[in-house]
């Protein structure tokens, strides 16, 4: 399984994932033209695509789900309240899961859903299974739950919000204090200590690669997130851990594989 982040933060969230039969985008909140631009970064096209999974409704993640049923004709997953808020066709457009219904996307890859707790959205993480491990991919959480933290036990790759550094978030003159408040709060999204504390709790031996996603360009910065989690787990993970920029795609990773392939052009 190459997972592939095509860019993630609040300004676009999407990330490739290829199996030797199947590939499918988990998000496409870039528009229809940058998506296309991405792709093709790693030699791949809509019409290669078998599937896009859609996490929530939030343009970040689904800006171009309906323009992706329309124009590459490509089946959307998502449950019905995204599926809804999405104006996406339930029967068209869309084939809707229920939350831990696990669904083949391929013949060598399938998915569960996981729901997550998000303000106005019934957000959802997914873990990928193929016959060479699982993935966990988990972005807009405002906290882990422990259903959550089931699922990702024993996954060999996560892919995982660290999306502010609490200090930066409440010195930050320039978000009130409302939004602050959202954005630690139990809908909001991971501070890069929960996210360090989670990841702590499923670290084992086969968990070879961590990325960091959807880092806020206002309160948080890479070298922050990285040594928060490095300072939680650094002693027992010996896998590697990357982050994934608003502009990418910059590595391609292998499941049961450590070293990320840089790509060039980033
Ligand atoms: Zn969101
Ligand atoms: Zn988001």
């Amino acid at each position: 399984m190459e997972i592939v982040h095509l860019g993630s933060g609040s300004g676009g969230n999407s990330t490739l994932i290829r199996t030797e039969e199947t590939s499918i985008l988990i998000d496409c909140g870039f528009s229809m033209r940058q998506l296309e631009r991405r792709m093709s970064l790693v030699n791949m096209t809509p019409e290669k695509l078998d599937a896009i999974l859609v996490t929530h409704h939030h343009g970040d993640h689904g800006r171009s789900a309906k323009a992706a049923a329309k124009r590459w004709g490509v089946e959307i997953h998502a449950n019905m309240e995204t599926c809804e808020r999405l104006s996406l066709d339930p029967v068209n457009e869309c084939r809707i899961f229920e939350n831990l219904e696990r669904r083949d996307v391929g013949p060598d890859l399938s998915f569960l859903p996981i729901p997550v707790p998000h303000d106005d959205a019934d957000n959802v993480a997914y873990v990928l299974s193929s016959p060479e491990g699982r993935a966990g991919f988990v972005t807009d959480l405002g906290e882990p739950t422990e259903e959550l933290v089931k699922h990702l036990t024993g996954c060999s790759h996560l892919s995982v919000e660290a999306n502010y550094d609490t200090k930066r978030l409440f010195g930050n003159p320039r978000y009130p204090q409302p939004l602050k408040d959202r954005i630690h709060g139990r809908g909001g999204h991971l501070s890069n200590k929960q996210t360090a504390a989670m990841l702590n709790r499923l670290v084992h031996d086969k968990l070879d690669s961590i990325v960091l996603c959807h880092l806020s360009s206002d309160n948080n910065a890479p070298h922050l997130a990285e040594s928060e989690v490095l300072c939680e787990i650094g002693e027992k993970f010996e896998g590697v851990i990357h982050i994934s920029r608003q502009e990418g795609p910059e590595f391609a990773q292998w499941l049961g594989e450590r070293a990320a392939e840089p790509l060039r052009w980033s």
